[in-house]
């Protein structure tokens, strides 16, 4: 006889650990199972830190899979919410599921969960209103808008240590979790959900391997970014309805802390968004490092990614953050995420199979940038497995434009925010699949089978992907 539980969930990133720890809040007796193809929190770590090279972890990278997904490794700042203003700005789309106050309030709700945790009590960006405003009106007039919010810093270190606490948390309280266990498929009949199909870890790259079937009135994906490719592939396949999807492409920038000194002060994160001269394309500042390390992750099929991180004790002396420009396409073509892999392929060829950096002064003189360069430059890069080169090789002349524009303008904001020095690694990519249809229960077209964080292209960030799991169990458990 096939087990068979109420609810599945596929993916432990924060969408679906919020979710159990929800079912369990509110005393409900569903038999929940949450599948995870990476490890429990405490077996993952990067040897990136000792090794100073990605060595490509197998069968799956430690800094996107596991118990928190994305989340473990993650910087872990979660942004909150402006309480004067009557708009959501950072996260996603939620609030046009739930509204904008329903979405405030459970920011509230989660994000006493995480202080319950242990979460860092200070909140970074409340302190200094009146330097905040005169940047803000400074961007203005540059045709930026500086968007100003509250953030809690957990610092990757204290992130870790906070899921593993929830972990346990989870499992003391009845939740199984699976890990190393690959959601090969789903099972659907007569446009409803029966289960899924599962596979060991392990055997990631056997077709040949027959899957295991487990049933479940209930199943739940939250793969996020790590499993679009996964879900583009399920919503094909079983034809769960899907709009039009979008891929942010970009770069990271590191620069010194002295540039980024005020914005780091007095917001710790400043999001900045612009649309420059002459696309209109949105281009926008996301997951900010002060005194922080550039990182690399690997995704499907070897995709070597850039991102960034810092930690609450161990600083550099360097800020990071991306600048990425949102792609939307139009007719014919509408394979997003085949678009940013492509990008993404070319840059790690030309990088051997690594990220690459180059600093923005060659980039302006229309000339690579040598190693010997790089060790002479008086930004010194956090990544030491970044290979000097020249990334506008691989990088569209759009997008590329959009960049550069964007760099300029922020500038007259920031003082040297386009310092020849300063340092661009590529590829830093947001894959999100086609976006899932939900109705208002997150429910897809196939009955019984609903989409939360960001997978599915309702979220971005660990509060929001966080708030969705939330609000997944109300749904569930029709307590809206
Ligand atoms: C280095 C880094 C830094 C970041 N910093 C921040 C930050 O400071 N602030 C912020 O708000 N956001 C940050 N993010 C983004 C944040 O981590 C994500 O927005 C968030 O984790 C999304 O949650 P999720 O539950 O939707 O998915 P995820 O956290 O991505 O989790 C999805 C999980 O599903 C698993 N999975 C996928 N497909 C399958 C399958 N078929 N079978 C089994 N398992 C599967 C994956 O292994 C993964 O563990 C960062 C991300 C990274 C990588």
């Amino acid at each position: 006889m096939k087990e068979k539980y109420d609810i599945i969930a596929v993916g432990m990133g924060p969408g679906s650990i919020f979710m159990a720890y929800e079912f369990i809040k509110k005393n409900s007796d569903k038999k929940i199972l949450l599948i995870e193809q990476g490890k429990r929190v405490e077996n993952r770590n990067c040897p990136i830190e000792k090794l100073g090279k990605c060595v490509k972890c197998k069968p799956f990278c430690n800094i996107t899979s596991g118990f928190s997904g994305a989340g473990a490794f993650s910087d872990g700042k979660l942004s909150l919410y402006n309480p004067d203003d009557d708009d959501i700005h950072v996260g996603g789309e939620l609030h046009n599921y739930i509204g904008v106050e329903k979405t405030k309030d459970l920011i509230d709700y989660t994000d006493k969960i995480y202080l319950e945790f242990g979460a860092d009590k200070k909140l970074e960006g409340t302190e200094f209103r009146e330097e905040v405003s005169r940047i803000k009106k400074k961007a203005k007039k540059e045709g930026l808008d500086l968007i100003d919010i509250p953030i809690r810093h957990l610092g990757t270190e204290k992130a870790h240590e906070l899921y593993g606490k929830i972990e346990k948390f989870l499992e003391d309280n009845g939740i199984t979790l699976m890990f190393e266990t690959i959601v090969d498929d789903l099972i659907v009949e007569n446009g409803r959900i029966k289960g899924v199909k599962i596979k060991p870890a392990k055997s990631v790259d056997d077709s040949n391997y027959k899957s295991e079937e487990i049933l479940a009135d209930k199943v739940v994906l939250a793969v996020g970014r790590k499993g679009a490719n996964w879900l583009v592939e399920m919503c094909d396949k079983h034809e769960i309805k899907t709009s039009a999807g979008s891929v942010d492409i970009g770069i990271r920038y590191e620069l010194p802390d002295s540039i980024m000194k005020d914005i780091n002060k007095y917001m710790y994160e400043g999001k900045i968004i612009g649309r420059p001269w002459p696309f209109n394309d949105k281009v926008r500042t996301f997951c900010q490092n002060p005194s922080g390390f550039v990182s690399s992750e690997v995704y499907d099929h070897n995709l070597t990614l850039v991102n960034g991180h810092s930690y609450k004790d161990r600083k550099s002396n360097n800020t990071n953050l991306a600048i990425l420009v949102s792609h939307n396409f139009t007719y014919p073509f509408n394979k997003p995420i085949d678009y940013g892999r492509n990008v993404a392929k070319n840059l790690n060829e030309l990088g051997n199979g690594n990220v690459v950096v180059q600093r923005l002064g060659d980039i302006t003189r229309g000339k690579r940038t040598w190693q010997e360069e790089l060790e002479r430059n008086s930004v010194v890069p956090t990544l030491k497995s970044a290979v000097a080169g020249d990334i506008t090789f691989a990088i569209g002349y759009r997008t590329m434009t959009d960049i550069l524009q964007f760099i300029r303008q922020v500038d007259k904001v920031v003082e040297g925010f386009a310092n020849p020095d300063n340092l661009l690694y590529g590829p830093e990519i947001k894959f999100y699949s086609n976006k899932v249809i939900i109705d208002e229960d997150f429910e897809t077209n196939i009955k019984g089978l609903y989409s939360i964080g960001d997978g599915g292209g309702m979220t971005r960030g660990l509060m929001m992907a966080s708030c969705s799991g939330i609000q997944m169990a109300r749904n569930i458990l029709g307590m809206k």
